[in-house]
């Protein structure tokens, strides 16, 4: 069976990831979104199960004793973390999935997945993000200035990623993001197994 292509998407806070996600879901047949476990508290309108996993600190702490995490990071003063269930479930089943997660993440996610894909969607400039963490309204001054610390570390890490996405209009760059989806799904490397077929059958 074919594996499932892992899907790595990281950008800034605020940088309108989650926006551009839900309109790719809308256009993308089998794509999954890996929920990943976090020991922050919800945002109003987040579902435990769908949005994120919340577990207390002990309990991510334990989970990461048991060795239960694909990788893992410790985010404005939160544990977030990717589950190996998570992964290994859905890949083997051949199912694509999208990750959102931090360049930490990304990095180590590409360690353990060498054949992973990263994409980094970013504002187009730092002074839009902070506009639109503003508007966000869910920053205190103290959350707004820890996101746009951790914003600058993050930056250094954009020319690692595979491909970057300016989301300057969520369609244009949610549109960019199916492009790149349904390239990596065309890659010759993805596809040798059909091709062989192809060729058993000629030689019938
Ligand atoms: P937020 O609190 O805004 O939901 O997410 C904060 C940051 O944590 C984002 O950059 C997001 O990509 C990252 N994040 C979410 N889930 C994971 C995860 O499982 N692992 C890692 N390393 N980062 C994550």
């Amino acid at each position: 069976m074919k594996k499932g292509i892992i899907f790595i998407i990281s950008g800034f806070s605020g940088a309108g990831k989650g926006t551009v996600l839900k309109e790719v879901f809308k256009t993308v047949d089998n794509l999954g979104f890996s929920v990943s476990a976090t020991s922050r508290q919800p945002r109003e309108g987040e579902i435990h199960g769908q949005h994120y996993l919340f577990l207390t600190k002990e309990q991510f702490e334990a989970a990461i004793e048991r060795g239960e995490f694909a990788e893992h990071a410790l985010t404005f003063g939160n544990y977030y973390g990717t589950l190996k269930s998570e992964v290994e479930k859905n890949i083997s089943a051949g199912k694509d999935m999208v990750f959102d997660i931090n360049f930490v993440g990304a990095e180590n996610m590409k360690k353990a997945y060498p054949d992973a894909v990263t994409v980094f969607i970013a504002p187009p400039s730092m002074s839009v993000l902070k506009e639109r963490l503003i508007g966000r309204g869910s920053e205190t001054e103290e959350s707004l200035k820890k996101r746009l610390a951790e914003a600058e570390k993050e930056a250094k890490k954009i020319a690692e990623y595979d491909y970057i996405l300016v989301n300057d209009k969520v369609d244009e760059c949610a549109s960019n993001l199916v492009s790149i989806i349904k390239a990596e799904r065309a890659k010759r490397v993805r596809n040798l197994e059909f091709v062989n077929k192809l060729l058993e059958e000629i030689e019938k």
